[in-house]
């Protein structure tokens, strides 16, 4: 019997995490390389249906003309952050992704992203006639490559962050905002309208908007399908929901933490836009107080620095006080390539996503938690508390179906 086909779909294809993700799909499949930083590839997942790197087919939405082999080949040559001969064996298979890739649509993404766009993004249609584009790009891949569940994943660029506090809670009422003359939904969320609608799996790995909004859950339930978010935890916040736990238990009384993040890729570029970089801000601050129950004074920075490429260093300082109130300082650099951290958890996220569709599984997959710098549906901000969903959903997964 022929292996089911698998979708991946990637908003942003043509970006630093996409193209490093699908680098390594490629020596995935050639089985060219150690499944290192791949979560799935613990002994934990042996017993779980899995599909095999083999059984996904890429394809995706960009705003940039640019070739997903050239952006990988910058990481190769420019960042030192992959061999170039990982790159150049993937070639064919990367051309193959940038044929089936559509343009995306720049609603409500900002001055800084609509500047990165080419000419032939679309501008002139509504909200409504994006989501029914985009609906229609997704249906002629799946039709086209003959797609047994599509998976799509927002990589896209760090929206502008948007006041969420008003939109309505019942879907009916939510989904009429595609109408309104001013829509205030950014382009995240017109994607992950468009996609949850057609019953696929929608997976935001930025801190925007996409389906965080509490009518989706309708929405979700609705159409059968599932969602998470948003925001991956790679570097600096993953060393947070570590160590945050530690001076927790210890009962050590954290007075201030301070984190300046600097790195020189694309995604910092549009970072440097206040704007974008508040949404990223937040999503890296609100961890400490929901951890340690307390608010410590805190500072997070985030600077483009151009010679650095995709190397993020993160310099923390953490000022505590421990028994007789004795002052003590925790510091710590972290020094990582931003994509490569990234890649892998993408890659990771549409297994468990098919694996969860298998299993007849719909609504917020709260198992991914410890992807997730802000975890839809979930409380805990600990790395080994939510490393804990995913080891029992794991137990109850490789049990057999639910
Ligand atoms: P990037 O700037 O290299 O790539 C983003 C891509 O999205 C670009 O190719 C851009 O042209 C495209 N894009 C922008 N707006 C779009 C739209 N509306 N529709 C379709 N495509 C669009 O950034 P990156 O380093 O690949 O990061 C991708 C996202 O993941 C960012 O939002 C980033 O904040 C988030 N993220 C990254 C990491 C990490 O790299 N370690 C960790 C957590 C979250």
């Amino acid at each position: 019997m022929s292996r089911p086909r698998i979708g991946l779909w990637l908003i942003g294809t043509r970006g630093g995490v996409a193209s490093t993700a699908l680098v390594g799909l490629a020596a995935l499949k050639q089985q060219r390389m150690p499944p290192v930083g791949l979560v799935t590839e613990l002994p934990l997942f042996a017993e779980l249906d899995l599909p095999d790197w083999s059984d996904f087919v890429v394809g995706g939405h960009e705003i940039r003309d640019v070739s997903i082999f050239d952006e990988a080949m910058c990481l190769a040559t420019q960042s030192r952050a992959i061999e170039p001969e990982l790159v150049l064996r993937a070639r064919s298979e990367l051309d193959a992704i940038d044929r089936r890739v559509c343009w995306g649509t720049l609603h409500g993404v900002g001055s800084t992203i609509t500047q990165l766009a080419d000419n032939e993004v679309p501008r002139q249609e509504n909200p409504r006639e994006a989501v029914e584009r985009i609906q229609q790009d997704l249906q002629a891949f799946a039709a086209a490559e003959d797609l047994e569940h599509v998976i799509v994943v927002n990589v896209a660029s760090t929206e502008p962050a948007i006041d969420s506090s008003r939109l309505p809670a019942e879907w009916d009422k939510f989904e009429k905002l595609l109408d309104a003359e001013e829509c205030p939904l950014p382009a995240s969320s017109l994607y992950a309208i468009a996609v949850l609608e057609l019953g696929c799996s929608y997976i935001n790995f930025t801190p925007a908007l996409g389906s965080t909004p509490a009518a989706f859950d309708q929405l979700v339930r609705r159409r059968a399908t599932r969602h998470m978010g948003c925001d991956g935890k790679t570097g600096e916040t993953l060393m947070k929901s570590v160590l945050g736990p530690m001076f927790a238990h210890r009962h050590l009384d954290v007075m201030s933490w301070v984190g300046h993040n600097i790195f020189g890729n694309l995604d910092g570029r549009v970072l440097d836009d206040p704007a974008n970089k508040q949404a990223k801000v937040a999503s890296k601050d609100h961890l400490l107080r929901e951890i340690l129950g307390y608010a410590p004074q805190t500072h997070v920075s985030i600077e483009h620095i151009a010679s650095l490429g995709d190397w993020k260093t993160a310099w923390d300082h953490i000022h505590f006080r421990g028994f007789l109130g004795t002052p003590m300082t925790l510091q710590f650099i972290w020094q990582g390539c931003d994509s490569l951290l990234a890649a892998p958890l993408v890659l990771d996220m549409a297994r468990l996503a098919d694996a969860a569709r298998r299993r007849g599984e719909i609504g917020t997959l709260t198992f991914l938690a410890s992807f997730f710098k802000s975890p839809r549906g979930v409380d805990e901000q600990g790395f080994i508390r939510q490393f804990h969903l995913l080891e029992s959903w794991v137990q109850r997964a490789s049990a057999g179906p639910k």
